[in-house]
Formats: C-alpha cells, structure tokens, sequence
C-alpha cells in the first residue's frame, strides 16, 4: 500500500510516516562556521585546503550561490538557520539579541520535541550570545567552551555519547580571522583560518564514523555560515557580505549542487519575491530540512505545522512506498540532469524494471504539471523532457514503477 505525500501549503514540508519508534536512529550533526565568504571557501575546496567540507558537498547538495537575505550579522543569520523563519518573525536584529521572539519561533530543536520528546539535543559555542541570550531553544545542555580547539575536543567528546540525536558545533575563529585581517580570499589569515576549520570538521567528522552505533544510525550532515565579510566588518548589504553557501548530506539527501542569482534581502532593498527564494537554497531551510529529517511522524507534524508557520523549505528526497527507501532499489540511482534545468532535463534511470515508468513533474503543493509515461524494455532508459514552459521555482519529479515511487526535487531556473 502506497501512502500518499501531504503537501502544507506554503511550507513545503512533505514528512514521511515512519513509526516514532524508528525516529532514534535519524540523526543531525549540524556545523555551524562563522563568517566564511562564499568565494573563500570556493577557492579553498578548490585549491585542496578544504577536503572536509568538500567531501560534504560532493556527496550531497550544496550551494555556494546562497545569499543572507537579512542582517548579515550573526545574532540574526543564525536565527534564522535554527529557526527556521526570517527575522520578521524571529524578531533578532542584531548581536544584542534584543526583539527576540523565541517564545512564539523558537529554535528547532524544541519544535523537533513536541513531536520527539526523547530526542537529546546539544549546542556547542564559543560565541557565549549565542548561548546566554537564546532561550527556549530545546537543548538538553548548553556548552559553552573558550576557543575552536576546545569546541572541536567537547564535539568529540559528545559524539561518543549513543544517546545523543543532534549536535550542533560551532566554529568561530573565521570571523575572527576576518575581524582581524581582512573577510577576503587574498588575506592569507583568513585563507587559513578556513582550512584550519575544515581540519577540524574533519575530526569532528572521524569521530562521528567510530561511533560503535554509526552503520546502524542514520546521520544527516549540514554545515553553513551565516555571512561573509567586506574589508574587517560585515553587518550591511554587499555582495560580500551576503553571498554565502551550504551543504547538507546523509540518507534521503539528494546530491545536487545549486548555482543561482541573488534573490534579494528583507532587510536592504527590495525584499525576495517567493518564486525566487524556491529556486535557491535559503538558511531558513536549514533548520527546516534538520526538523523534517529528525521528525518521522507525519500525524504530529500535521498537528503542528500550522501553529509553527515555518518559511523555509526542506531539502530531503522524498519517499512515498512504505517498502521504505532501504528496500526499494528500483530507483536508488536515479538521476535528474542538468538540475538546476533551464528547459531541457533527462531522466536517467539506470535500473529500470521492463514496466513502464510514470513520470510526473509536480509543484510543491502537489499540482501535477507533467506526465510522461515511458514503456521500455531496456535496464537504462533515458528520458528527456522539456521543461521549458515551466515558470521558475522548485518542483517535484516523481517515478513511479511497480507500484513504487519516489521523488527527487528539481530547480526550473
Ligand atoms: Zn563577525
């Protein structure tokens, strides 16, 4: 028996229903650092300094083409990435934390244990307002240490704890480095505070895989900045400032990566229009992906999702067949290309059944907007479709086979 997506509207939440006791196994390593420009962490990942991150990005989506579409100043950038909503909403303007509106959005973690109560959350930072001026933000333990060094050591530390659900870690000395030198890929201190940080994603990573439980847990990886920087400051609306990136990898994740134009900022100029915060990977998706894939039981989420009215957008695979994703290798390669598309995208199914395949092409709301159905006996079929009457914005490209199916998100550009 197939189940059927739900589709809330304007959320763009589609939750899976998995039994709640199944839900400990889902899990989020959330890594948090601050201050890295967009075009650095390019040229690092590009230049081999950053194999850790970019071990991430190859093997999930990311996105070096994200924008801050608020104050670019912490306080507010990380609300809205543990939030999950914007700053109209959240109320955090600046590093002061004054306005804050946690009681009513609060952090996701505490949304994650309305429906998971179980669920052990820990925060780790070096940057103490992010600790002392938050409050009803779910963490079971707020740890607060004085460097990177010793937040990489505590993160190792945690990681060796089984019952542990979702860590997030926080590195620091990028801005710092930028404060101090220069947010710009020429300012050799900035340069290396980025690899250093990476070196040290890369132990926090090492511990998460020698966890004695890592083959039978299901890990999520995000890992972002909140802004970039222009000369030592940020806090304004340049294109450097603005301009930044993020990846998320792990089960149910698809492996895309996102190029795009600035959709605007809420807080300078002309705000973004909602077809063009579709097309891009925004930081209130963060939280929304980390709260879709910690949370796997649909009916409470349904409960909920009104009085949380969460703006951002998830990023997971969609997975409609109670067979679960596991058993279903029918289409466990399937691939979307180019994604983002511009008007022409194949469809490649490597292990195609000799069934026909249904391909639907839908908006997020659930409006099928194209339907192809392909009668093959070949193990590889091709598929192109043109896409180019679509308007721009994130859909849903469904196969259906043998009583299966399965979605990927595709970006119309
Ligand atoms: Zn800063």
């Amino acid at each position: 028996m197939k189940k059927n997506l739900f589709f809330l509207a304007a959320l763009t939440l589609n939750f899976v229903g998995y039994s709640q006791d199944a839900d400990n196994e889902y899990k989020v390593l959330f890594i948090g650092i601050d201050g890295v420009r967009s075009d650095a962490l390019q040229q690092q990942i590009a230049n081999g300094n950053a194999p850790n991150i970019k071990h991430i990005f190859d093997t999930g989506m990311s996105t070096y083409d994200s924008w801050n579409m608020g104050t670019t100043s912490s306080g507010p950038s990380w609300s809205n990435m543990l939030t999950g909503v914007w700053q109209s909403k959240h109320g955090v303007s600046n590093n002061n934390y004054t306005g804050s509106n946690y009681n009513t959005f609060p952090y996701f973690p505490k949304r994650v244990k309305e429906c998971r109560p179980d669920l052990k959350a820990v925060q780790i930072t070096s940057w103490a307002p992010m600790s002392d001026n938050v409050y009803n933000d779910g963490w079971n333990n707020k740890i607060i240490v004085p460097t990177d060094d010793a937040a990489t050591q505590v993160a190792i530390n945690q990681l060796q704890d089984p019952q542990l659900d979702l860590l997030f870690y926080y590195l620091n000395d990028c801005d710092a480095a930028g404060h101090g030198n220069g947010f710009n890929p020429t300012v050799t201190p900035y340069m290396n505070a980025i690899a250093y940080a990476d070196s040290q994603v890369g132990q926090v990573l090492d511990a998460l895989e020698a966890r004695p439980t890592y083959s039978s847990e299901k890990w999520l990886i995000l890992v972002c900045t909140d802004h970039g920087g222009s000369g030592t400051s940020h806090g304004g609306n340049s294109n450097d400032e603005r301009h930044i990136w993020w990846g998320a990898a792990g089960y149910q994740i698809p492996h895309m990566t996102i190029t795009g134009s600035d959709p605007g900022s809420f807080t300078f100029g002309t705000p973004p229009t909602p077809a063009a915060i579709q097309q891009t990977p925004v930081q209130t998706d963060i939280a929304v992906t980390a709260l879709n894939y910690l949370i796997r039981d649909s009916l409470c989420v349904q409960s909920h999702a009104a009085a949380w009215n969460l703006d951002g957008k998830s990023w997971l695979v969609q997975e409609e067949s109670t067979a679960g994703l596991e058993q279903n290798k029918v289409f466990s390669n399937w691939k979307i290309s180019p994604n983002p598309t511009t008007g022409i995208c194949e469809i490649s199914i490597p292990n195609a059944t000799d069934e026909s395949t249904q391909i639907a092409v839908c908006q997020l709301d659930g409006t099928t907007v194209h339907n192809t159905t392909v009668s093959s006996n070949s193990s590889n079929q091709q598929i192109q479709l043109d896409l180019s009457d679509l308007t721009s914005g994130t859909y849903l490209i469904r196969l259906t086979t043998k009583g299966q199916t399965t979605s990927q998100l595709m970006i119309k550009q």
